[in-house]
């Protein structure tokens, strides 16, 4: 196995106050996630519905669990009575059903919008103009079972400081906006969630309070 423990406490301990590691374990088996959860790592992502579940299902209960890929809204039932984080929400319509389904379990679901900012990584998560509309227009105030944390991008997948700066910087500055205007009596919308593997150090220089890392700790994955 990749040397999972010092990965983990490389990213980890360095880490300055207010700034969380998720740690991304898509495509890895379970005693990967065992080898960061023996070293308190806590905070695990997962971006498709069956795998997520199949982990959730069998490893420890004091997991917090955060969806971080595109989820179909078909899918949202699977996982609500359990997870703790829906970090790319990227349209009305699934906001809707997360709503829905967190009812049902009595539950209140935490969310963060997905920024598309980077021109070429993702075809997911709002353009800041529309990210901005749908916040003016105001119907997600009628959702109370989701709660609306923060924002949450991926930057350009590039060698080129200074874009993934750029691009950090816009996503932290609408962040800003985003406070002010909407949830300036909210404490807990706070959430900034960008930086990965590549580029996690930027991001923290970019204000991030969630950085995700993947690779980085558990080596390349295994399609
Ligand atoms: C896979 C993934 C990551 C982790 O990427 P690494 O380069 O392996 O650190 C982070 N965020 C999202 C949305 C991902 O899909």
């Amino acid at each position: 196995m990749y040397d999972v423990a010092t990965n983990l406490h490389e990213v980890k301990d360095g880490l300055p106050e207010g700034v969380r590691l998720i740690a991304i374990s898509k495509f890895h088996p379970n005693e990967y996630l065992e080898a960061a959860y023996n070293e308190g790592q806590r905070i695990f992502g997962e971006s498709h519905e069956q795998e997520l579940s199949a982990k959730a299902s069998t490893l420890p209960k004091d997991i917090e669990w955060h969806f971080i890929g595109h989820l179909q809204t078909n899918k949202v039932k699977y996982i609500a009575p359990y997870i703790s984080m829906i970090e790319a929400v990227d349209s009305f319509k699934l906001l809707k059903e997360i709503n829905k389904q967190a009812a049902k379990h009595n539950r209140i679901i935490n969310v963060l919008l997905e920024l598309h900012i980077a021109e070429e990584v993702s075809k997911y998560g709002f353009k800041i103009e529309e990210c901005r509309q749908l916040l003016e227009e105001g119907a997600w105030r009628e959702l109370k079972n989701v709660h609306i944390s923060g924002l949450m991008m991926m930057a350009s997948n590039t060698d080129d400081e200074e874009q993934i700066r750029k691009e950090m910087t816009e996503a932290a500055n609408f962040f800003d906006e985003v406070k002010e205007k909407y949830f300036a009596n909210d404490p807990a919308f706070k959430e900034r969630s960008w930086g990965m593997s590549n580029d996690y150090p930027i991001a923290i220089e970019c204000r991030s309070t969630m950085i995700r890392v993947g690779t980085k700790i558990f080596g390349p994955r295994i399609y």
